[in-house]
């Protein structure tokens, strides 16, 4: 994080020298983010200097996102494009490429450690659960994630400082004329995430169960920030259903750990969820790793988060 800070001052200070490529009054900086928690730090960060569009509209995954001919329009008339990388938005390549050499793509997951399905400090964990057989934790990664690594890195706080921080940088090189606005709002705003880092942690804290059986492979970095532990995942590809073997595993697992709830996602069919709820005497709990414009209370990444850590206090305090 200090190197991101130091290279973003010395970055800001170069491109402050050079006379403005700026924008016009009332000219706004066009940003597209793919999913919506990168759509609002690209608000934060951009005030009104900016106008974001999110690709994925809320209530949509981008795991099974279908490319609309529309958006190539919107992605003509971008300057930047904000995207997670590791194979989450494996329906942008098209985009990209329709909008010629003029908007480069900002991949905020570059560099990072990524989780990956083989990681061996997860697989240490199967061994934890007596019940469950390994297919129940062994493979809690999307399908791709052998040769990409887990994409959710915005569902830590940690990571998405990061984020912001090369947000920052991106807003700045496209609209150099805005750069001081843009840095004094990152600042105040990673110190909101800082906020939200500590109320996640003193909340966690107090946990009593500390076992997660998640809906897809969406809360790995949440869980390796905050010390918990995944040991079942309903949908390890999203979108696609369990074998009943596998529905077993997680069952077992609830059992074993003294599990309260299993989670579901807006984003996919509760289904699934509530077969395994119903056979193992728990609730279902809705965690939404997304949010959206739309949705009152998720209409923020803050806001999403706090939202996600009450429904978690409420499973597993
Ligand atoms: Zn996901």
């Amino acid at each position: 994080m200090k190197h991101y800070r130091f290279f973003a001052g010395l970055f800001l200070s170069i491109i402050l020298s050079i006379p403005s490529l700026s924008y016009g009054d009332g000219e706004k900086l066009q940003v597209i983010a793919s999913i919506f928690p990168i759509a609002d730090m690209a608000r934060q960060v951009g005030g009104n200097d900016v106008e974001v569009t999110t690709v994925v509209p809320a209530g949509a995954s981008p795991h099974t996102f279908e490319m609309k001919p529309s958006l190539i329009k919107t992605f003509a008339s971008a300057k930047v494009f904000l995207m997670i990388g590791a194979g989450l938005e494996f329906w942008a390549d098209q985009l990209i490429q329709s909008s010629g050499q003029k908007l480069k793509p900002v991949v905020l997951s570059d560099g990072m450690a990524l989780i990956r399905s083989a990681d061996p400090h997860h697989d240490d964990s199967v061994k934890e659960v007596p019940l469950a057989p390994k297919s129940a934790h062994t493979e809690h990664a999307h399908s791709h994630d052998l040769h990409t690594g887990n994409p959710h890195i915005w569902l830590d706080p940690h990571l998405a400082k990061t984020m912001v921080t090369r947000i920052l940088e991106a807003l700045s090189i496209a609209d150099p004329a805005h750069a001081l606005a843009y840095e004094s709002r990152a600042k105040a705003y990673l110190g909101e995430l800082d906020a939200l880092d500590k109320g996640i942690s003193d909340t966690v804290n107090q946990f009593k169960t500390r076992q997660v059986i998640s809906f897809h492979p969406s809360w790995d970095y949440f869980a390796a920030r905050y010390g918990l532990t995944l040991v079942g995942v309903i949908e390890k590809t999203p979108g696609s259903n369990p074998t009943p073997r596998e529905i077993a595993g997680i069952v077992s697992s609830i059992k074993a750990y003294h599990i309260r709830a299993v989670f579901a996602e807006p984003q996919f069919s509760p289904k699934v969820a509530d077969v395994i709820a119903n056979e193992a005497g728990v609730k279902v709990l809705i965690l939404d790793p997304l949010g959206g414009e739309t949705l009152p209370g998720r209409n923020t990444y803050i806001g999403l988060m706090t939202y996600n850590l009450q429904i978690m206090k409420e499973a597993m305090q």
